[in-house]
């Protein structure tokens, strides 16, 4: 068994054929990542002990003739912003550098019911806020393709565990960008299903109307069978969606024959040229499957990075706030009066980019200011999902790129945050419309750096999302 190449199906057929246990390979798994990590500083932490015991009850299952689940024996690696009881989680935070959750996120408790295994916890931006992994508090991540290059962010960590062959799959979690992004700088497939479409439950905050969890993996088969298992309503998520789910993975049918395809023309404007190619070259292929390419417009996306750095600094400003040293938190040994305490928590426990978004945030949601600038981007957002909602009118799927440049050097845009900030120009309208998107590899530059292809379809329709991302992997390969 080769463990860095291995695929779900691969997993299912050697545990079928008893080429090795679920213990074995959890075993090897663990060994290998260890051996690994310090090359890239994806995992933040391992969790053997909790590994291991699912691993021995997906063997006692198929020692039994039971069914063990569609990720029976899968390693699986979770981003740090996904609480998992009795294991740390950070979110690459110093302030939450203690903190034990109590209980399971909802997406956690499905992979493991179809019978996961989770490796450990993988690192990221600090809170989820960055597009280079570089605002961790434990390190920035170095990507496996090319370790003086950033492997994209928020979800860096999960990107590059799963290209370094460190894990099977992973989730990450995406509220504009975090997992296309990364997917796209480190070559494999990431998934932002549509807004509800996995439940929240037990996933810290960030900007609540836009956060989303979803899969990576090295094909497109596989974040299908990822997004199934962990997909569907939650009784502990109000905004989590009753929509059926679809069986994904079995309508992966590779015809796509007939499928209008849009193109929108802002999606090249700043895009680096070898890039621009690459994804032309994609839409030519698409032509060649049988699909129907046809020239769209999405003319708000100007507007979409003011609107989402309004609105995600508004959420966040209010979502951190309960970091404030009583619960959760690690407390600051310098604390004289309650206000003192709470100042020298936050100040202390939180990162420049955390602090600045809190500061631009309450900014915008104060008296006077709440008007011109929430209010006002919250109406731009609603237009900028009508654009969408039009486009879909004529087309069954959107394509494009992921970012305006493949993965940069560590330390390339640190100083500038807005340089930082309009990387994610393409990425964003989708997560504002909450429609779902994925990355799927289209090739690499001359400098051998991966980029992707967004898929963009419409809510609750990414059964077709995953079937031109899926043609389009198997006409490449
Ligand atoms: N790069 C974006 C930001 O910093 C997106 C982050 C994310 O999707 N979590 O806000």
């Amino acid at each position: 068994m080769k463990i860095s190449s291995l695929t779900i199906s691969q997993i299912q057929a050697g545990l079928a054929a008893k080429e090795y246990s679920a213990v074995e390979l959890a075993q090897q798994a663990l060994d290998f990542a260890a051996a690994e990590n310090p090359k890239t500083n994806a995992y933040l932490r391992f969790s053997p002990e909790r590994a291991l015991a699912a691993a021995r009850a997906v063997d006692e299952k198929l020692a039994r003739g039971e069914a063990a689940g569609s990720l029976a024996g899968v390693p699986i690696a979770v981003k740090d912003v996904i609480v998992t009881q009795g294991i740390h989680t950070t979110c690459a935070s110093k302030l939450l550098e203690e903190y034990i959750p109590p209980y399971d996120a909802t997406a956690i408790t499905r992979l493991e019911r179809e019978g996961a295994v989770i490796l450990g916890k993988a690192n990221c931006d600090e809170f989820a806020m960055g597009s280079s992994n570089e605002n961790s508090a434990f390190g920035p991540v170095r990507n496996p393709v090319a370790l003086d290059r950033v492997p994209g962010g928020s979800s860096g960590g999960s990107a590059a565990v799963v290209a370094q062959g460190t894990a099977v799959v992973s989730l990450g979690s995406d509220t504009g960008g975090s997992i296309r992004q990364p997917a796209s700088f480190c070559g494999i497939v990431g998934v932002t299903p549509t807004y509800g479409r996995v439940s929240r439950y037990g996933l810290v905050a960030f900007a609540s109307s836009l956060d989303h969890i979803g899969p990576f993996a090295r094909n497109v088969e596989d974040s299908a069978t990822v997004l199934k298992a962990m997909a569907g309503h939650d009784d502990c998520d109000a905004t989590s969606a009753a929509a059926p789910v679809p069986d994904y993975h079995a309508l992966l049918d590779g015809n796509v024959k007939g499928m209008r395809v849009g193109l929108p023309k802002e999606y090249f404007a700043g895009l680096d040229s070898e890039s621009g190619t690459l994804i032309l070259q994609a839409a030519e292929q698409l032509k060649k499957l049988g699909c129907e390419i046809v020239d769209i417009s999405l003319p708000t996306t100007e507007q979409a990075i003011a609107c989402y750095y309004v609105i995600c600094t508004a959420e966040a400003s209010s979502n951190l706030a309960r970091y404030d040293g009583v619960r959760y938190t690690k407390r600051s040994p310098n604390s004289g009066t309650l206000s003192d305490m709470y100042c020298n928590t936050r100040g202390e426990g939180f990162g420049r980019e955390c602090k600045r978004r809190i500061m631009l945030g309450t900014y915008v949601l104060s008296h006077g200011y709440y008007e011109s600038y929430y209010l006002q981007a919250q109406k731009v957002r609603a237009l900028i999902a009508r654009d969408f909602t039009r486009a879909f009118t004529e087309v069954d799927a959107i394509v494009g790129p992921v970012s305006p440049f493949p993965a940069f050097k560590l330390g390339e845009k640190t100083a500038d945050p807005l340089q930082m900030y309009l990387s994610d120009i393409y990425t964003i309208t989708g997560s504002l419309a909450g429609i779902p998107c994925l990355s799927v590899p289209c090739g690499n530059t001359s400098e051998g750096l991966p980029v992707g292809l967004q898929i963009l379809t419409k809510h609750f329709d990414e059964t077709t999302m995953f079937r031109l991302a899926h043609a389009y992997e198997r006409s490449r390969a």
